[in-house]
């Protein structure tokens, strides 16, 4: 998807409204319009970048800056017991808009959100196998 297509570059340059609640030189924030708890924010990029390995260090550490004090601003605002940061990357793992964002989620208690996670046991040996694959790939 091209920057021309995308939906949040067009909230980024005003096309399309949202209900902002934070913005700087280098990102904006607004309430997600499909939000699975009340608070749901996304955090974006002002620049098109579609995946979280594409924005360059600087930018990246510049949105980071910024994530802290915004969750905390989220969670405090919706008396939340907590909150998951998520960055979804890829068709695959969920990406449905393809320019960089986080989603601040405020959780509570049993409210049974993301409750299923399919943890399993890696076979004898393949921890270091993949440890190793990766630490080339670095
Ligand atoms: P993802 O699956 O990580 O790409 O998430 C995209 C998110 O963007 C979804 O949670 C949508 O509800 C949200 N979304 C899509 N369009 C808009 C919009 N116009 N304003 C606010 N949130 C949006
Ligand atoms: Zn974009």
């Amino acid at each position: 998807m091209s920057s021309d297509d995308c939906i949040f570059c067009k909230i980024v340059t005003g096309q399309i409204p949202a209900t902002k609640i934070y913005e700087d030189e280098v990102i904006l924030a607004f309430l997600d319009i499909g939000p699975v708890s009340d608070g749901h924010t996304l955090v974006v990029s002002r620049k098109h970048f579609e995946r979280l390995h594409d924005c360059p260090e600087q930018f990246l550490g510049q949105i980071s800056s910024s994530l802290g004090k915004i969750a905390k601003a989220v969670a405090s605002a919706m008396d939340s017991d907590g909150y998951n940061v998520l960055c979804n990357n890829g068709k695959a793992a969920g990406q449905l808009v393809d320019h960089l964002h986080f989603h601040i989620i405020p959780r509570n208690t049993g409210d049974g959100l993301f409750d299923r996670w399919p943890a399993y046991k890696y076979e004898q040996g393949k921890i270091d196998e993949i440890a190793a694959k990766i630490r080339e790939n670095l």
